[in-house]
């Protein structure tokens, strides 16, 4: 047995880590407070063949140990941590970057990195078991269901959730919930032969992680229906959805959800939640609304914001992500759910070696396990709760109201201009634009959304809205500006000059 038992994968000398992480933090400090300089750019094409860590991959190969009948090396943690910071660390997706706009990407808080740091240390599972991380998930919990508006419904409402990876999971923990209330929980034993088919609802605009859950509960993607939506405000037509469960109840087919989209990925529409709630109802089927990131609308002053999620606290569970429109470090998502009781008997399952003690570490009221799919997890509570403990709800919805603002600043600008047009009315935080026809023949957005990108001129994404190919601003990032704006704009404009000429 070695000496170095016990303590092997530890700092030989601890002083010297100190100081190495105290250089290392001033340098994240720098990053995050110059994020301007730090745009999206594409990966050294090397990178995998110098971050190899089988073979001769290590760039600094005088500083590998070779270790003996192996073909890996090892290096002192202080060169690794060099590497990091010169051949990794700037190559990001970019959205840390003011005039990042592309799909929905939160851009990351200042604060939450105290909470990394911390949680990294404590390194708690937080699976169950007596410990305070538990407290801190469900006073962020408790915050969530707050701001959806379920304590407003009735007082004897007992609401909660669980932390998730992000939106995706928390729709897969929701229709699960889904189908245990309207198909009954023998489903957990049985599986769904047996089962009549069933069918949830979405508007046609809704996000790919719908159909993705339903294969995933074993449904196959085919038992989600799109309902068309209305040209003008890109809700669902709450008519065609009636005519749609009227027709599958008769056909012996289970409604087993209606979803609410509260904030598209196509151009921020917002389905209308109380219309949607009342055909829940008369259909005894279970309302659940993906808000991944318009649920943050909540927290505006602004009436025309909050609005667009008006009746959300009718739904049965709601989706959301605190790593999209609060810029929680990444991943941070959650789900929240009226009923209590009845998630934690969709999900509850320990056997003998999980069980609960009355006290010691055994103990405690609440294993979040039994309302997830997870048994080990992180400590996300902790960057969400300091983030919102630091900044306060207030300065989220402040900036929810700045960046649609900020969206319809950008509709403007592209309204006045000669060479794009808007290709969507800007609802929320979205600007959807194409370029005019006799451009559009010639050129196409993703070579203008790449060149953009590659030149470090901004990011957008692309999206298309029927027949038309857009360029797509999704803003949510608090650092943005109107200058940002009008430079990406601007931007657009003389990259198609450009591209013309060069016709
Ligand atoms: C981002 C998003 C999702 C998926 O969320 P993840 O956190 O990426 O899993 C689902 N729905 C909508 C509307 C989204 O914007």
């Amino acid at each position: 047995m070695s000496s170095e038992m016990g303590h092997r994968l530890d700092p030989i000398d601890w002083e010297e880590y100190r100081q190495q992480l105290h250089g290392l933090l001033d340098h994240c400090v720098d990053t995050m407070r110059n994020c301007r300089n730090l745009p999206w750019r594409p990966p050294p094409e090397d990178l995998f063949e110098k971050s190899r860590l089988r073979g001769d991959g290590y760039v600094e190969e005088s500083l590998c140990v070779r270790l003996e009948d192996d073909d890996e090396c090892s290096s002192p943690l202080k060169s690794v941590q060099e590497m990091i910071l010169q051949n990794i660390m700037p190559y990001s997706t970019g959205n840390t970057h003011p005039q990042f706009m592309g799909w929905v990407h939160g851009a990351g808080i200042p604060s939450a990195l105290v909470a990394d740091i911390v949680a990294s240390v404590m390194n708690c599972n937080c699976g169950g078991r007596n410990q305070g991380a538990a407290d801190i998930e469900k006073a962020c919990i408790e915050w969530l269901c707050w701001k959806a508006g379920y304590y407003d419904i009735h007082e004897s409402i007992d609401p909660f959730g669980v932390l998730t990876g992000g939106t995706s999971q928390a729709t897969i923990l929701a229709l699960m919930a889904a189908r245990t209330r309207v198909c009954g929980y023998s489903v957990r034993q049985e599986g769904i032969q047996g089962m009549k088919p069933v069918r949830v609802y979405v508007s046609e605009a809704a996000h790919s992680c719908i159909y993705r859950a339903m294969e995933c509960l074993g449904h196959g993607s085919n038992s989600v229906k799109k309902i068309s939506v209305c040209t003008k405000t890109g809700r669902m037509k709450s008519n065609m959805l009636e005519v749609r469960l009227r027709q599958d109840v008769e056909a012996g087919i289970v409604p087993m959800a209606i979803i609410g989209t509260a904030g598209t990925v196509t151009i921020g529409a917002y389905d209308d939640l109380i219309g949607l709630s009342s055909l829940a109802r008369k259909y005894n089927t279970w309302f659940h609304v993906d808000a991944a990131f318009g649920f943050w609308t909540r927290l505006s002053a602004e009436n025309d914001i909050r609005r667009l999620t008006d009746g959300i606290h009718l739904s049965d569970s709601i989706a959301l992500d605190a790593h999209k429109w609060p810029g929680v470090q990444y991943d941070c998502g959650a789900l929240i759910v009226q009923d209590k009781k009845h998630l934690r008997a969709t999900l509850a399952s320990r056997p003998a070696y999980l069980t609960s003690a009355p006290d010691g570490l055994a103990g405690g009221d609440t294993w979040f396990t039994d309302y997830s799919l997870d048994l080990s997890r992180n400590f996300r509570a902790l960057k969400l709760w300091t983030v919102i403990k630091a900044a306060g709800s207030r300065a989220i919805g402040s900036t929810v109201t700045d960046n649609c603002r900020l969206a319809a600043y950008m509709g403007e600008l592209v309204a006045s201009s000669s060479c794009i047009e808007l290709a969507a009315p800007v609802q929320s935080n979205i600007c959807c634009f194409s370029l005019i026809s006799q451009y559009e023949s010639v050129l196409n957005v993703t070579q203008i959304a790449s060149a953009l990108q590659m030149r470090q001129l901004g990011v957008f994404s692309t999206v298309s809205l029927g027949e038309r190919q857009c360029l797509r601003a999704a803003i949510v990032n608090h650092r943005t500006t109107m200058k940002d704006v009008e430079d990406m704009i601007f931007a657009v404009e003389s990259c198609l000059e450009e591209f013309i000429k060069a016709q």
